[in-house]
């Protein structure tokens, strides 16, 4: 079982917490729990890192970040006990969590779970703090914000858990983020291959990481809502939302997904940045000379067009990176001006990437030419696309997002029949 920062900000929410810990307990299960820091709390601690030092040690922000977990771990343990429950909680490095030394970014490496299996056997309840880890050197780790995800599915493939609840402030995963789209659907079910798509293209619910590591691992993940009453419809009844694979999809597409649909999910992200470079020479070796220096420098490109070639022999590029690293590429790019042969370099923050995703797409035609035709209705000018199997994305204008997400969660008929309009 998982727990988010909402879920556990605050007294009341975590006995809430403990409450839905322990009636899981009372059905038979043996529960390793791991939580979050409470909401907020994670930014807090961060901003006195930044405020220590602009170029703080990432070894020492780990130490300082770290910190939010173990407040809410110790305090999960707590309320369990002034339940009547066994419960104690295992702090990264009293496991250990092993991880490399990538600090505020580290990736799991092995969990020891000897320790951990022996006390729950012995009817213990353990609490884990999430995001945390420990590398060789015995330095605090951190796995990248929203990590505790991460941290619960690594903790689930260690123990070979039955399954890996994730409760948070949503009943599920839906069609679209619920908080701004009204009409959005949840969705019964949703294969590893979308909701890697889904999360790394911006639907925060689950980290990437996580994802992949559960599609890897084979762990069973369900999304649901801790925001629930004591007579709420047990976890194993599957209430929320599973994570399956595409051979175990059929099995979860009773119900509501009789209605499932060719596009599964839309997500929007609006931290990336575009940057066109002009009339770069049309020659072997030009696009090269562009996105070396970036890759050297670690900075994602996502999308990336080449315009036709003019007839001087000369055409211009259009990629996005991350809207954190504009600065970093503009500076690099200006560096490399002579040895590109660029003529300007122009770049915009103001931009949002929207994305359909679905396993559907790869059987059918027309899902892109769907969603540029909704688009243009709407007045909406498309200024960059990519495509994978099962996922295609295209660059808009940033003040235009929620009108383009909800323009096309109806397009793909994905509204909510009860609240529709
Ligand atoms: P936690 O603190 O529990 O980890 P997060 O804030 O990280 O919770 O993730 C839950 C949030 O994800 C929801 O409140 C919702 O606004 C957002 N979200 C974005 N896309 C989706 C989606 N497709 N389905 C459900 N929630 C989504
Ligand atoms: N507390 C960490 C964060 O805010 C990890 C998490 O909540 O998943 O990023
Ligand atoms: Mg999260």
């Amino acid at each position: 079982m998982k727990f988010g920062g909402t879920s556990m900000a605050g007294t009341e929410r975590i006995r809430r917490v403990a409450r839905i810990v322990q009636r899981q307990q009372a059905a038979g299960h043996e529960v390793a729990v791991v939580v979050s820091a409470m909401s907020g709390e994670t930014d807090r601690l961060v901003n006195f890192c930044r405020e220590a030092d602009p170029l703080y040690d990432p070894a020492e922000y780990d130490v300082v970040v770290a910190a939010g977990e173990q407040v809410t771990s110790g305090l999960l343990a707590m309320h369990l006990q002034a339940l009547g429950s066994k419960a104690r909680s295992w702090l990264g490095w009293q496991l250990p969590i092993h991880t490399d030394d990538a600090h505020a970014k580290a990736r799991i490496e092995s969990i020891d779970s000897d320790a951990l299996l022996a006390s729950m056997a012995a009817g213990e309840i353990a609490v884990i703090p999430g995001f945390q880890g420990l590398t060789g050197d015995n330095r605090i780790t951190t796995l990248g914000r929203g990590g505790s995800d991460t941290s619960a599915v690594a903790v689930a493939a260690a123990i070979k858990a039955d399954r890996c609840d994730i409760y948070t402030d949503v009943d599920g995963v839906y069609t679209t983020d619920p908080r701004i789209v009204a009409k959005a659907r949840k969705l019964k079910s949703v294969t590893y291959e979308e909701m890697l798509e889904l999360a790394s293209v911006g639907s925060k619910v689950l980290q990437t990481r996580s994802v992949g590591l559960a599609m890897k691992e084979g762990v069973r993940v369900q999304v649901l809502s801790s925001f629930i009453d004591d007579d709420a419809p047990a976890a194993d009844t599957i209430p929320g939302t599973m994570i399956v694979s595409d051979e175990e999809l059929a099995k979860f597409q009773e119900g509501l997904d009789m209605e499932r649909q060719l596009i599964t999910g839309i997500a929007a992200d609006k931290n990336e940045a575009k940057v066109t470079l002009t009339r770069v020479p049309d020659r072997p070796g030009a696009v090269a000379a562009i996105f070396s220096p970036l890759a050297a420098a670690n900075i994602n490109v996502d999308m990336i067009i080449q315009n036709i070639a003019k007839d001087k022999g000369e055409t211009d590029v259009t990629f996005t990176v991350p809207g954190a690293d504009l600065a970093r590429t503009q500076a690099l790019l200006e560096g490399q001006k002579e040895a590109i042969g660029y003529y300007r370099m122009i770049s915009d923050g103001k931009v949002a990437k929207i994305s359909v995703v679905g396993v559907g797409m790869k059987s059918h035609a027309g899902v892109a030419s769907t969603m540029f035709r909704s688009l243009a209705d709407r007045g909406i000018n498309i200024q960059a696309i990519s495509t994978s199997e099962i996922k295609v994305s295209v660059l808009i204008d940033e003040d235009e997002t929620e009108l383009a997400v909800r323009v096309l969660h109806t397009a793909y008929g994905l509204d909510a029949k009860d609240e529709a309009a």
